[in-house]
């Protein structure tokens, strides 16, 4: 079973993750302030911690920086107006960020993901006639290699990790570029296309009106 450290301040945020990640099989602890998150993190060795940037005391980006040596995947709490900090959180190491407030069924869809990913490294993805070495960046249609930039192998490997999950087009800038996202969808939009074209998964990769994309693992 795996065990979750949830350090979060609200008291009703903090039940509602522990309620819910606990429903879908996990052991969870809480930690309301940061300096009690660093004890817990001390004390046990956690398989994923979820992490309140707005705590009293030390914040939880100086926890981060902290919990950093223990080499445990984190995820980021984060409310929605700040960009800033869903960048910052990332570029300081975290897995990834849930915005709040959150969909409990998207929470555990990024916890399953960060867990599988973290548990299981990179490795090989087939699917039909493409495979994607996520170690190498060697990407194969029918044997033959597939020519993909630095970015269009990165949103390739997001899409990967987030299957059947649609992307908003600014987490994927985010993710991606690693910049906060100005408003700019073409950028996005014009990645993604070649990268359909490129792999031919015009249908796999399906567009999420006024949100982004979806990569589908069945094919529609
Ligand atoms: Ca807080």
């Amino acid at each position: 079973m795996y065990d979750i450290l949830i350090v979060e301040d609200e008291a009703p945020i903090a039940n509602l993750i522990r309620m819910s990640l606990t429903q879908a099989g996990y052991r969870c602890t809480i930690a309301s302030d940061g300096d009690e998150g660093a004890d817990w993190v001390e004390r046990r060795r956690f398989d994923l911690i979820l992490l309140d940037v707005m705590l009293p005391h030390t914040s939880g980006f100086e926890l981060m920086e902290y919990i950093r040596q223990y080499d445990t995947p984190v995820i980021f709490l984060t409310a929605r107006t700040e960009v800033r900090d869903r960048v910052k959180g990332l570029r300081l190491g975290a897995e990834d960020y849930i915005i709040k407030p959150f969909d409990v069924a998207e929470l555990q869809a990024r916890v399953e993901v960060v867990l599988r990913r973290y548990h299981k490294g990179g490795g090989k993805v087939t699917l039909e006639d493409i495979t994607v070495d996520l170690d190498s960046r060697i990407v194969t249609k029918d044997g033959r290699p597939v020519d993909l930039t630095p970015k269009e192998f990165d949103i390739l490997r997001l899409f990967l990790q987030n299957k059947n999950i649609a992307l908003y087009r600014e987490t994927i800038y985010e993710r991606v570029w690693g910049e906060p996202f100005m408003g700019d969808t073409r950028t996005v939009d014009l990645h993604v296309q070649r990268l359909r074209h490129k792999l031919g998964w015009e249908k796999r990769i399906a567009a999420v009106y006024k949100v982004g994309y979806r990569y589908e693992e069945n094919e529609p």
